[in-house]
């Protein structure tokens, strides 16, 4: 008999994230401080983040990281998730590949943020905080950050970018649910935001803005630490639950990925999926094919320069080596708004330099036609983030067809689209286009890379 679903119980669950930094032929460049260009060590970053999440950013040592028992206890409450071989998808694309997905969409918040979350809140209450603090965009990190936030017993404040809270009103609804102070960004409760505001009373408010006035925030309020959904090496290794669990989930399938997909915003469920299934490549001679899926208007890994670059638009944050676009760069206002970021983290700007994995990029509208395609074989509506990484995975299975090759492929399904109807409305109705980036606008923001 055919099985759809692979599941762990809870004793058969990973008690160790995987840390890629200690196996990575070249490790990571370290981020500088924007004005001396030295190094940044643990103490520099522990000023904004919890101390563990800046040792475990830095930590090229351990290959395994344990998992604290307070944030297994809360895994639990969701994990593991499903592994499922999407036999309706591969019958609809008459493809002889085999294709599976890891379906991260089931928790509580609808995407893969909470596993990164939970830990980021737990480290910060052990070291003795009272409070979190977070920007948001599109609101799902803002949301999984709420929610740990609460199961941890911290007060959370999210700024939110304004233009989004009016866009998606239902994230702001659960993030105050979970009990989140939610401010539109800019606002007047920081000198930022004020600043800000004075200048362009009308501002709509964008990433670089709210983590301004988040950061703001932790450095000017006792016992209170700043919080990242992505981009940084300790939210990818959170993330690696998400692969290890399918590493064991697709022995039980009797099978092994020749090809990883994950789609790309800053990193993180990409880095989660793939770098368990990377480190057999590092050390066993696995064959294994790795590909990042990013919005072709915002293709930082298929079209931007290896520099260091600042990670907010602003220009607030150190310097990072990474994929970039250039830190100006304006995404146009696709619906996969996690996908918007301008850089690369990075533990993967070093692995594509090095020529262990690749980007696609995928045009707006071929990413709803993979999703609608999805949705209506497998029966899931797909986050318009997610939606990247299955139109890259149709690609891989249409390859297949012509070839006549039976590979395995396996891809993350980072979460579902249920608040995001409006967008399917607007693909629905015809409404959505492409937004190619053009070589001259990438070349202009470039310049504002630091020299
Ligand atoms: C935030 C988000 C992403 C993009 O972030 P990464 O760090 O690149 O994973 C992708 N999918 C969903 C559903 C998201 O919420």
């Amino acid at each position: 008999m055919k099985q759809k679903r692979f599941i762990l119980q809870e004793t058969e669950l990973p008690t160790a994230w995987y840390n890629i930094q200690a196996d990575m032929p070249n490790k990571p460049m370290p981020p500088l401080h924007p004005g001396t260009k030295q190094p940044l060590g643990v103490d520099d970053l522990a000023h904004i983040f919890p101390r563990e999440c800046c040792v475990q950013e830095l930590d090229t040592e351990h290959d395994f990281v344990p998992i604290p028992e307070e944030v297994m206890d809360k895994y639990k409450a969701y994990r593991s998730t499903p592994l499922v071989r999407a036999y309706a998808l591969e019958e609809a694309l008459q493809t002889p590949a085999h294709i599976y997905f890891k379906n991260e969409s089931v928790n509580p918040l609808g995407s893969h943020k909470v596993n990164s979350a939970l830990p980021q809140c737990y480290y910060a209450k052990q070291e003795g905080m009272t409070n979190v603090t977070t920007e948001t965009g599109a609101g799902q990190w803002g949301a999984a950050l709420a929610y740990a936030a609460s199961v941890f017993g911290l007060e959370s404040a999210v700024y939110q970018v304004k233009i989004s809270m009016q866009q998606k009103p239902y994230r702001s609804s659960i993030m105050r649910t979970f009990g989140a102070a939610v401010t539109g960004s800019p606002s007047m409760s920081t000198r930022a935001g004020k600043d800000i505001i004075t200048r362009d009373p009308h501002h709509p408010g964008s990433l670089g803005t709210a983590i301004s006035e988040a950061v703001e925030l932790a450095t000017t309020t006792p016992n209170c630490k700043y919080t990242l959904g992505s981009v940084l090496n300790h939210v990818a290794l959170h993330q690696t639950i998400i692969g290890l669990e399918a590493e064991k989930q697709m022995a039980m399938a009797g099978e092994y990925p020749d090809v990883v997909i994950a789609c790309f915003g800053g990193g993180s469920n990409f880095g989660g999926i793939a770098f368990p299934f990377m480190r057999h490549n590092l050390k066993d001679g696995k064959k294994t094919e790795f590909i990042a899926a990013e919005p072709e208007s915002c293709p930082k890994l298929t079209r931007g320069e290896f520099r260091y670059d600042f990670g907010d638009e602003a220009g607030y944050t150190p310097l990072l080596p990474m994929f970039t676009l250039g830190h100006s760069f304006k995404p146009a206002n696709i619906h996969a708004g996690g996908l918007r970021y301008h850089g690369a983290g990075m533990i993967i700007s070093q692995l594509i330099k090095d020529g262990l994995m690749h980007g696609v990029d995928i045009p707006q509208l071929e990413s709803f036609e993979a999703g609608m395609l999805f949705a209506r074989t497998e029966g899931i509506i797909p986050a318009p983030e997610s939606s990247h990484a299955i139109a890259a995975t149709i690609r891989e299975a249409e390859k297949c067809k012509r070839t006549g090759e039976a590979r395995v492929i396996l891809f993350n399904l980072s979460g579902h689209g249920l608040i995001d109807m409006s967008a399917y409305d607007q693909y629905l109705n015809g409404d959505l286009m492409n937004h190619r980036v053009s070589d001259e606008d990438i070349r202009q923001t470039l310049k504002s890379v630091p020299e």
